[in-house]
């Protein structure tokens, strides 16, 4: 099971903390639903630091590997993780940027309460999946299931030639 470490960010950057772990992908809830299987595992790597800017921020680095579910075929689709992503830590609310001045590349996370890590990875982890998730054509099944179905369907087209020809004649 996962350990809930938490931990406080601003502290961290400030100290810049580093932990790297491993979570099986069925420990985490809400990704689960969106699992084919519980193969594969995620790594991460939290670091603490400060931007360019001195802005205290936090950095995750995701891989590993998920088995998905195919939307075409219902099989089982591997999906390599391999994503990063930079939070600019603000004390509350009230140091939150106004949207027009918020960074696209970075996120900003609030650190007026302790930051539940495996909480940040998971949601890191659902927004790094595709939305539809699916093999493409050469391996999936309902791909080649279409393409045998072509294959057959000329015969059946001339069969129906002939059936009309009987009736018309
Ligand atoms: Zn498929």
């Amino acid at each position: 099971m996962t350990d809930h470490t938490t931990l406080d960010a601003l502290d961290f950057a400030r100290k810049s903390g580093e932990i790297r772990d491993t979570i099986a992908p069925f420990d985490f809830s809400r990704l689960r639903d969106q699992l084919f299987s519980p193969n594969g595992k995620v790594h991460y790597r939290l670091t603490g630091g400060r931007s360019a800017q001195g802005h205290p921020q936090l950095t995750l680095h995701l891989s590993g590997k998920l088995e998905l579910v195919c939307q075409r075929c219902l099989g089982a689709l591997e999906f390599e993780l391999d994503h990063d992503a930079v939070f600019f830590l603000v004390a509350d609310e009230n140091h939150l940027p106004p949207p027009e001045d918020e960074r696209d590349d970075v996120e900003y996370l609030v650190a007026d309460a302790p930051l539940d890590v495996a909480g940040l990875v998971e949601d890191e982890v659902l927004l790094s999946l595709p939305l539809a998730p699916a093999h493409g054509d050469a391996n999936c099944n309902a791909a080649l299931q279409t393409a045998q179905e072509q294959k057959e369907s000329p015969f059946k087209v001339l069969q129906g030639l002939v059936l009309n020809k009987d009736r018309n004649f």
